[in-house]
């Protein structure tokens, strides 16, 4: 099945979202800019992604990025081939020390907290100078636990399973251009 097949509906296009991360990247770079002019020693913003659903987001996003960045990337394990949450697993770590360093993480979908929340109280106890948080999306609705994510490119308020731009069904359809909901009727659990 292709993209269209498996999709309900398209929820954000192409142009939708390359319109929202021009705008994110003027946000986040002005602010970062105001705190990078207070110290000239400091050093670099850490852009980290999570693999692999954050990659499409953060290679366009780092490119509307217009300050001085390093990037890195930890890969988590994502839910078992289907939509329910299953335990939250680092596969693969930093390789950047994140000691005294303002950090950004770059997430593709923020549902229950629970992956965020794990990551952040890792990267915590490594005392970064700061950690933010950029997502695509969000779903406050599922909250189950608290993460409040800085900047946000567009809030789910309805009960989609989305697909596309790194988001997988299965491992599939990342590589769908727009944001898609899922066909109910593909939903088995
Ligand atoms: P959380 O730990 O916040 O519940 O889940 C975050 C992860 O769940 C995301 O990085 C993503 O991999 C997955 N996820 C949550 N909602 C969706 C969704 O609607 N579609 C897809 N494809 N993945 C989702």
């Amino acid at each position: 099945m292709n993209g269209l097949d498996i999709v309900e509906r398209v929820l954000f296009s192409s142009e939708d979202i390359q319109q929202r991360v021009q705008e994110l990247g003027q946000e986040i770079s002005k602010d970062y800019r105001r705190g990078l002019g207070q110290d000239a020693r400091k050093r670099p913003l850490l852009v980290v992604g999570l693999l692999k659903g954050a990659l499409p987001f953060m290679a366009d996003l780092i490119r509307a990025l217009d300050i001085p960045l390093e990037y890195d990337f930890i890969a988590v394990s994502s839910y078992e081939n289907g939509t329910s949450p299953g335990e939250v697993r680092v596969l693969k770590d930093l390789e950047r020390a994140v000691g005294g360093r303002d950090v950004l993480i770059i997430e593709d979908i923020v549902d229950t907290g629970h992956t965020l929340r794990h990551i952040t109280r890792r990267l915590w106890a490594r005392e970064p100078a700061s950690i933010r948080i950029c997502t695509l999306l969000d779903k406050p609705h599922r909250r189950e636990v608290e993460v409040l994510p800085d900047y946000v490119g567009f809030v789910l308020d309805a009960p989609w399973f989305v697909v596309g731009y790194g988001l997988d069904f299965g491992e599939l359809h990342r590589n769908l251009p727009y944001i898609g909901a899922l066909r109910p009727d593909l939903i088995t659990d």
